[in-house]
């Protein structure tokens, strides 16, 4: 069996991730404390209880109508940069998705690509930079390698999931160029990005929810 991912689907594990940002109030409250201004998870917990606040709308929908519905109401409702990154990411997603049913690896391999290409452009960002990218950058690249590769579909998606909890913890050690951790004297060198560890849980989710599904 391949995975493919309806809207109802995509809108179960979206599901499963505010319930998994919901629990991690504290602990991402407290590394935006460390190095910004201490609101993400506010910002993208209050996103992801307004989309599961419109979850059966969102399940009614075509695909790339509901990505876009998806990239709106987070831009409308997280506040602060990650609101509009998020947001742009979305938008991205449903072009690369217009006219689908479903969406396959492949689909999602290319929806990640999109996504980080619109993340990046729009805040002016790459790899290594202490953001939310070094989570979904590294995470799409190897999806579409494992993809390459031939591995079996749980393969790439486990594969997905560790670069993208190995990218979060990664940004441990770097040094901010983008987002607030660029205004601490050290570049906020010694704290995890709280945008890159929350991103990580979304992709976590992904992998184990389309793990479900193949
Ligand atoms: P704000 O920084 O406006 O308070 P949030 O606290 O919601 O917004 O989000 C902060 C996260 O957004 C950071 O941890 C980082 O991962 C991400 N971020 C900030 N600026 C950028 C940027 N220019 N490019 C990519 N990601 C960014
Ligand atoms: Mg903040």
């Amino acid at each position: 069996m391949a995975v493919k991912l309806m809207s109802k689907d995509y809108v179960e594990y979206i599901n499963l991730t505010a319930k998994k940002i919901e629990a991690k109030g504290e602990y991402i409250t407290n590394l935006d404390a460390a190095t910004g201004d201490g609101d993400h998870w506010v910002n993208i917990n209050s996103g992801f209880q307004k989309l599961v606040s419109i979850s059966d709308e969102l399940a009614s929908l075509p695909v790339s109508d509901m990505l876009k519905k998806v990239g709106m109401t987070l831009m409308s409702a997280v506040g602060g940069s990650s609101g509009v990154l998020y947001g742009s990411a979305y938008i991205a997603a449903a072009k690369g998705a217009k006219g689908k049913e479903y969406l396959t690896i492949s689909d999602i391999s290319d929806m990640l690509e999109a996504m980080v290409n619109a993340i990046m452009e729009r805040g002016k960002t790459q790899p290594g930079q202490k953001t939310m990218v070094d989570a979904l950058y590294p995470a799409s690249v190897s999806l579409k390698k494992a993809i390459a590769e031939g591995k079996s579909e749980a393969d790439a998606f486990e594969a997905m999931k560790r670069a993208s909890i190995d990218g979060a913890d990664g940004t441990k050690d770097m040094e901010a160029v983008r987002g607030r951790a660029c205004y601490q004297a050290n570049k906020g060198v010694g704290h995890l990005d709280p945008g890159a560890v929350t991103m990580s849980y979304q992709i976590a989710c992904l992998a184990d929810f389309a793990k479900s599904k193949i």
